[in-house]
């Protein structure tokens, strides 16, 4: 595989510990769960004890991940944490405050994987590769520094970080290195017709529903250059779907000929609003989402806003429109 091998300092932590928490962002996305749950389990092929402790419930689209059943949510810590664990592992998240569980952690030194461009270098070790097409990626190159084989559970969970994060195969992120690595995770075992059903063929009947009042709300904006949608918990409601079962509906409006940025304006349990953003080619969404205390990609990012869920919606596409150039 194309990238840098993993940093020594980061193989002697790992081979010296014997237990680890292992945690990522709020919202968990693909390369988040199959990060954590690929690392988990080369974790524990070592010997070794493996808790996954996230902020957020697993989005729906990645409960058929095996492992997935045994992710600690919430802001309760695990049993045992902080005592009976050597360090804590932060996999694909660019700040310490972005886990959720800040206050928590702090009391466990940090191990920092992560390929986000801002990442905060926050831990005690860092290793951030923004040229990384996923950190599931990173996974395998540190399962290749501590020699392990992998098992086909591991290898599928790492290949699914890819598929999500390049959006299968199809993003500017798609590169020469992020085959290759598919191409050798499937040779360790990956199962792609498989990572397929659990992505494309595993929805719950609610999150197809969920897509359908999201599509209710479509607006473009910009001679079509711009599209947005929203989605309220009254919908949420309404189709019976849990808060993380939006992940990856945002893609629908970025399917529209002619569409170069997309937004979401999606509302959360406590009103506020969480803004996704999409682009294509050099249209930076990443600039607009720092500009709001939020970040991500220059091609996918995002940010949390107070206000009327329709002035949002107004101003983001204004600020799209600005950035299409
Ligand atoms: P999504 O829109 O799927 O939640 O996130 C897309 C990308 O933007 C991801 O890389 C994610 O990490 C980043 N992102 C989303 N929301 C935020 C945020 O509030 N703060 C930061 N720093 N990054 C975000
Ligand atoms: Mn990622």
């Amino acid at each position: 595989m194309g990238g840098m091998k993993a940093p020594e300092d980061l193989l002697r932590r790992i081979r010296q510990g014997n237990r680890f928490l292992l945690t990522s962002h709020v919202n968990p996305d693909g390369d988040a769960i199959g990060s954590e749950l690929g690392l988990a389990r080369l974790l524990r092929g070592l010997g070794k004890g493996a808790v996954v402790w996230n902020h957020d419930p697993t989005p729906a689209l990645y409960r058929p991940l095996p492992g997935s059943e045994r992710i600690h949510v919430g802001e309760e810590p695990p049993a045992g944490f902080p005592d009976m664990f050597d360090a804590v592992i932060v996999l694909e998240c660019p700040s310490p405050d972005r886990t959720g569980l800040e206050k928590q952690l702090a009391e466990r030194p940090v191990i920092n994987i992560d390929h986000h461009l801002g990442n905060q270098c926050y831990g005690v070790i860092n290793w951030v590769d923004s040229a990384a097409p996923a950190v599931g990626e990173m996974v395998y190159r540190l399962a290749q520094g501590l020699k392990v084989s992998l098992e086909p559970e591991v290898a599928s969970c790492l290949y699914l970080t890819l598929v999500t994060d390049t959006g299968g195969f199809r993003f500017s992120n798609a590169t020469a290195a992020a085959f290759e690595a598919a191409a050798t995770l499937v040779r360790e075992g990956a199962h792609p017709e498989q990572v397929s059903q659990w992505l494309y063929e595993s929805q719950p009947l609610a999150v197809v529903r969920l897509l359908g009042e999201m599509l209710q709300t479509l607006q473009t904006h910009e001679a079509g250059r711009v599209a947005t949608g929203r989605l309220t918990r009254e919908m949420f409601a309404r189709v019976g779907a849990s808060p993380g079962d939006s992940e990856g509906l945002i893609d629908h409006l970025r399917s529209i000929a002619g569409v170069d940025a997309v937004a979401l304006i999606r509302e959360l349990e406590d009103g506020s609003h969480k803004v996704s953003l999409r682009s294509r080619g050099e249209v930076d969404v990443e600039k607009i989402a720092r500009h709001h205390g939020g970040g991500g990609h220059r091609n996918a990012a995002g940010f949390t806003l107070k206000g009327d869920g329709e002035e949002i919606r107004g101003q983001v596409a204004a600020a799209l429109g600005a950035a299409l150039g």
